[in-house]
């Protein structure tokens, strides 16, 4: 392959949309993944409003609600103290649903999307290391393919969007500026729930619990906790820790989880604490979990993958317009990544303690609930970039 404008690492919600943006503006992109195409991935799904209009500016969401992804309507939050509180999705910014479509769905279409705009996409295709100019500056990507030959592609600039252990980030030592100490260790399966049309949240004593609909009828059940009493409770098997933690959520998940048919095994996550690593330098940017990574027990990496995707593009097209410096427009997107991200980091870090009351877990969702609203309002004072051709 021959050099392109951009090299994208990790083709899922941050760098697949990283990519349609910069194509669909009239960069050369490739996307490469070590992954298969339309292959699953760890999560609950649950998207928030500012990735849900993300997806519609983008003439992505069409696909998604065609996939069969049910439009969620209202959220419910069970709290220790006894109140159930649902509160309907109101339409704003041209959003008045929420979704919450299976990895394999939403990967797929964001990928399909960027190929559509002229990325080159390589799956099955792992970069093994980093190609630098004589000055030291990144320059491109070294990648195996599956079948074991070598890739070499020259690039202006190297978007790592390869996830937590992210390779990129490692080998241009991108500096951390700031780690969690707290993290969720989560149970989840697929249960058969046809109809659901709200997410649901249940807080209780140490543990929480959830059910998000997404495709075929299925809704996604996850209990939470934190990473040494998971621990502990996995010793008496997967299904005696879900309806442990069932139960410490209280009595709300308890009666919704009774008698719905599993669809798949419990998967698991262990834990990993929140962090954020300067996204830029010479020659590469981060976006995604490879640069930000909050606890999932506030479900909005994605979300946060998918803003920040928008922030990346913009800065970057400006700087390859000649509008400004490359570095000015880098710094530019990491000031407006962290700003946006601030109360949502520290929010989350609270939350994974496990360490609150039903009125301390009211007050944290409160504060999440602002900084979501915040993000959704810069994102809407944006002129859409990117919106389909
Ligand atoms: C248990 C759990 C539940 C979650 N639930 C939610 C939720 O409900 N809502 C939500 O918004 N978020 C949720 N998240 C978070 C969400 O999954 C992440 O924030 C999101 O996947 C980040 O997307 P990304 O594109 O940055 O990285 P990833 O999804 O991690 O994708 C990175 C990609 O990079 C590829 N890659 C890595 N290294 C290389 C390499 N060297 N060469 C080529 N390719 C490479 C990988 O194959 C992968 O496909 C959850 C996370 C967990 C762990």
């Amino acid at each position: 392959m021959n050099g392109v404008d951009v090299v994208v690492v990790g083709g899922r919600v941050a760098g697949a949309s990283t990519a349609l943006l910069l194509a669909r503006s009239g960069l050369s992109v490739a996307l490469l993944d070590r992954g298969r195409r339309g292959s699953g991935t760890v999560s609950t799904h649950a998207l928030m409003r500012a990735g849900v209009l993300q997806l519609s500016r983008w003439g992505v969401l069409g696909d998604v609600v065609a996939a069969g992804t049910p439009a969620i309507r209202r959220t419910v939050f069970h709290h220790a103290d006894g109140e159930d509180l649902s509160v309907a999705i109101r339409p704003r910014a041209g959003v008045d649903s929420l979704y919450a479509p299976r990895r394999h769905v939403l990967d797929r279409l964001l990928v399909e999307a960027a190929e559509d705009a002229g990325v080159q996409v390589l799956q099955e295709t792992t970069v093994t290391s980093l190609r630098r100019d004589p000055a030291g500056r990144v320059a491109g990507v070294v990648a195996r393919t599956g079948s074991g030959a070598q890739v070499d592609i020259a690039a202006r600039l190297t978007v790592g969007a390869d996830g937590i252990r992210s390779r990129v980030a490692e080998q241009v030592g991108a500096t951390t500026t700031w780690s969690g100490r707290t993290a969720s260790a989560v149970l989840y399966r697929y249960v058969e729930d046809p109809g659901a049309d709200a997410y649901e949240w249940t807080y209780g004593a140490g543990a929480a619990a959830g059910l998000i609909p997404t495709n075929a009828g299925a809704s996604c059940l996850f209990v939470s906790t934190t990473p040494a009493r998971m621990r502990r409770l996995r010793r008496l098997g997967v299904d005696r820790a879900v309806s442990e933690l069932l139960a410490a959520a209280g009595p709300a998940a308890v009666e919704r989880a009774h008698g719905l048919r599993p669809l798949s095994t419990v998967r698991g996550w262990g834990g990993v604490p929140g962090f954020v690593r300067r996204p830029w330098g010479p020659g590469w940017a981060l976006v995604g979990d490879a640069g930000l990574f909050k606890d999932p027990i506030t479900s909005h990496g994605m979300t946060g993958a998918l803003r920040d995707a928008e922030m990346l593009a913009r800065q970057v097209l400006a700087a390859h317009g000649g509008a400004v410096a490359d570095d000015v427009a880098l710094a530019d997107y990491q000031r407006v990544r962290d700003r946006l991200s601030r109360d949502l980091v520290a929010t989350t870090e609270r939350v994974a303690t496990y360490d609150w009351d039903a009125t301390g877990i009211r007050s944290l969702l409160h504060r999440l609930s602002a900084a979501m609203a915040e993000e959704v309002e810069h994102l809407e004072a944006l002129a859409p970039a990117g919106a389909a051709p």
